[in-house]
């Protein structure tokens, strides 16, 4: 009575068995479908979201510089050369370099044309300077671009690309727009102590600024931070991301990246329309979670603190140069030529954002 057939019992078992495996087979076969089609759906709305841009980046030979060109490309260089040249590291740390950068800033600005106002505050009793010029607005004063870079450079390094290259850009920028009668206001800053220690602290310069001008009630409608703006690759290979980005964009270092969080698409989209309509240069832009390494690491993060529509303007710097914070940034490292296209490029963008 205890002896149970060989043949009988797991034929017993087996049959109850296969049925709940086929209605599990079926049942995860659903499943995988429905989560496939999921993943599939959110990975084409990130994609339309967050990396979809209008037009296409410009491909083929770069034309040849215009005289106007060649004549930016030499002061751009001057420019780079007497920061990160003849005053080299400057920072809190370094505070004659500092101060004599400031200086140098408020005179080429002064120099345009500028009355130059300046933002102090101190940091571990050295005399910290933001540096603002402004272009009254003449239809819509109160609605206000700030194009921004900052100027200390980070400890050990003489910070050529980061940010020399774009402090010469805002100051060729600013120089080009000095007279003009925007419809928008238009403020060129320069702030101080973006680099570690001070980086998304409450002493950053450009965090010191935007809170200040909340707490005025400024209407800020765009802020363009410039950021490491001078160095280009052609290689294949010479471009890095942060996992998973790279599955989305090219492996060339050869384009100027406009990139924000994804509450910022459509600024990121509305400046890189322009970009592509008026630059013959490749251009790739990104409207990505701002917790993604890289997304936030510039002035524009402070700007997106106080709520104010920001994004940044940048070759990549650490995805891209080598040099980046070494002291190896120097002046010779970087490419004028297209330090040159860029900045008319982006005087275009701005003219976009100024004249609505
Ligand atoms: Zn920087």
């Amino acid at each position: 009575m205890n002896q149970t057939s060989p043949d009988r019992r797991p034929a017993a078992i087996a049959g109850p068995n296969m049925q709940a495996l086929r209605w599990l087979t079926r049942g995860a076969c659903w499943r995988l479908a429905v989560l496939a089609l999921v993943a599939g759906g959110l990975g084409c709305a990130a994609w339309w979201t967050m990396i979809r841009m209008p037009l296409q980046s410009y491909q083929g030979p770069l034309p040849p510089l215009t005289a106007a060109e060649q004549q930016l490309r030499d002061r751009l260089q001057q420019h780079v050369t007497a920061l990160a040249g003849d005053i080299g590291e400057r920072n809190v740390f370094t505070p004659r370099q500092l101060a004599a950068a400031a200086d140098w800033i408020e005179s080429v600005l002064a120099d345009a044309g500028y009355t130059v106002a300046s933002q102090s505050y101190p940091v571990q009793a050295v005399s910290c300077r933001n540096l603002e010029a402004a272009i009254p607005g003449r239809s819509r004063p109160e609605e206000i671009i700030v194009v921004g870079a900052h100027y200390d450079s980070v400890s050990g390094s003489p910070g050529a690309n980061d940010n020399g290259s774009a402090v010469a850009a805002l100051l060729e920028l600013a120089r080009a727009w000095a007279g003009s009668q925007p419809a928008r206001t238009v403020r060129w800053v320069a702030f101080v102590n973006e680099e570690p220690p001070f980086f998304q602290t409450a002493r950053m310069g450009s965090l010191v600024y935007a809170r200040a001008c909340r707490a005025r009630g400024d209407n800020i409608v765009a802020m363009l931070s410039l950021e490491t703006i001078g160095y280009y690759d052609d290689r294949p290979g010479s471009q890095q991301y942060p996992f998973p980005v790279g599955l989305f964009y090219p492996s060339r270092g050869d384009f100027l990246a406009f990139v924000s969080n994804t509450a910022n698409a459509g600024l990121v989209r509305e400046c890189i329309r322009v970009f592509r309509e008026q630059a013959a240069f490749p251009s790739q832009g990104a409207a990505l979670p701002g917790w993604l390494p890289g997304i936030g690491w510039s002035d524009h993060w402070a700007f997106w603190q106080v709520g104010y529509p920001a994004l940044m303007v940048t070759d990549t710097a650490p995805f891209r140069y080598p040099h980046y914070h070494r002291a190896s940034d120097t002046p010779d490292q970087l490419d004028y030529d297209r330090l040159a296209r860029v900045t008319t490029g982006l005087h275009q963008v701005v003219e976009a954002l100024a004249n609505p």
